[in-house]
């Protein structure tokens, strides 16, 4: 209820640096499909910024550049600061991940003059929402002989596309009378990848064909399927929204527009007092789970490893480092849609161009797992925004009691660090294509470059 649109803030210049801003988180974006994808691009974009892989170091001092890659699904990066790492650190943690199909185990069949492939979702999608649209493939097929193939389908103008196909409306009769959740079901999300019969073969020839192509384009076999890791995601760019080309539109704001800004944070901020961070993670679609999500060692690894390079090791120090350590969970928020009005508290939503939206809390029925961030800490943080001219406000996903969500946002204050959830609001969240204002990209960039420069 205090925040104010960020447009009107800026002149011309400034207007031209947001507009300049949301060219690259653009390219980023567009390139960016998957988790694998985002680690390439932000490995080439810190190397690019002068930063080296933290296995090239046999020491760190103030002012060194580092960035480190998990499994080729998470990605951080580092500034050392001119504290010891002891003192903590000042970190940026957004997600890589977003929903998506992915393609199951034992994916092609053969049916009624056409090859399929099966898919299982991944994280909370609308199943309607992804019929009917052009598809790309991207991901990894690991072969025996240890090599593995990088696939691209899709994407490039000359390139095929795929989708899933809906019925026709002169026949859904019975399709129009079940519920948006049963309308298309889970099951039936399998893409079509072909009709073309191989000739003189006489069972399966779609299919068939289909796996030659595979064969000689990506030289490998149907069995291949089973170490794989293909997902099925919206092709195509992302691309200006609107006719003032005030937002963006793509797939996969959900996190990436945090990731990007969070990371550009820490490429662009010089050498700061504390240890600056962007750390982007895997799997938080899903939970946070396993060996490249939020819940994963591998960061306290990382700490360790750092504290050692940079001071003489003890447990303890790491403890400490994560413990001193403040954090902004950089996640998106709900954008108010005013087509959906009825779902919000107005006082406390998220508007599209007000700026950052801090929540102090996520979580569902109650408040149930939220990380519901310290008073103190907000404090310190909105004195910084204030100074520094930032545009921000404050949301809730939805009015109590209409739904909600969570954020990796406890998982790191676990540590006992200070934590809360800071990113950008969406509209037509996890559909296959959200919407973001440029103000509102350009000013989460802007807190948290404050917010590890300044805190
Ligand atoms: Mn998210
Ligand atoms: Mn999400």
């Amino acid at each position: 209820m205090y925040a104010k649109s960020a447009w009107k803030k800026y002149d011309c210049e400034q207007l031209k640096k947001v507009m300049e801003f949301n060219e690259d988180y653009k390219r980023f974006l567009s390139l960016g499909k998957t988790e694998r994808e985002c680690v390439k691009e932000s490995v080439k974009i810190a190397k690019d910024y002068g930063f080296k892989e933290l296995k090239e170091f046999t020491s760190l001092k103030a002012g060194d550049k580092v960035y480190v890659t998990n499994k080729n699904k998470n990605v951080a990066v580092f500034v050392i600061g001119n504290k010891p790492l002891e003192a903590g650190l000042r970190v940026l943690g957004a997600h890589i991940d977003s929903p998506r199909l992915d393609v199951k185990q034992n994916p092609v069949y053969e049916k009624n003059n056409f090859a399929l492939l099966d898919t299982h979702y991944y994280g909370g999608i609308k199943k309607y929402q992804w019929v009917t649209i052009p598809l790309a493939i991207y991901g990894v097929v690991c072969k025996k002989d240890g090599t593995s193939i990088d696939v691209v389908i899709g994407e490039d103008p000359t390139d095929p596309i795929v989708g899933i196909s809906d019925l026709l409306i002169h026949l859904s009769a019975d399709q129009m009378q079940k519920s948006a959740a049963k309308v298309i079901e889970g099951e039936d999300l399998d893409v079509t990848l072909g009709s073309m019969p191989l000739k003189d073969e006489e069972k399966d020839a779609v299919k068939a064909n289909v796996l030659r192509i595979l064969k000689e384009k990506y030289d490998f076999e149907e069995e291949d399927f089973l170490s794989a890791e293909l997902e099925i995601v919206p092709a195509g760019p992302a691309r200006d929204y609107g006719l003032d080309r005030s937002m963006v539109a793509g797939y996969g704001h959900d996190d990436r527009v945090c990731a990007f800004t969070s990371l550009r944070a820490v490429l662009d901020t010089p050498t700061c007092d504390y240890t600056t961070c962007a750390i982007l993670v895997d799997k938080e679609e899903v939970g946070s789970i396993g060996a490249t999500g939020a819940q994963s060692k591998w960061f306290e690894n990382v700490v360790a490893e750092m504290i050692n390079l940079s001071d003489s090791y003890s447990e303890i120090k790491v403890h400490h480092a994560m413990e001193n350590t403040k954090m902004l969970s950089s996640d998106v928020s709900a954008g108010f849609d005013p087509l959906f009005a009825y779902v919000n508290d107005p006082k406390n939503s998220a508007y599209l161009g007000n700026g950052i939206c801090f929540n102090k809390y996520t979580g569902s029925r109650g408040k149930s797992g939220a990380n519901d961030a310290m008073p103190e800490y907000f404090a310190e943080i909105r004195k910084i925004m204030d100074e520094n001219g930032i545009n921000f406000q404050t949301a809730e996903i939805g009015k109590v009691d209409q739904g909600g969500g969570g954020t990796i946002a406890y998982i790191l204050g676990n540590y006992n660090m200070n934590v809360i959830d800071a990113g950008i609001a969406v509209l037509n969240m996890h559909a296959p294509m959200e919407i973001v204002s440029k103000a509102d990209v350009y000013e989460a960039y802007l807190a948290y470059v404050a917010f590890i420069s300044k805190l």
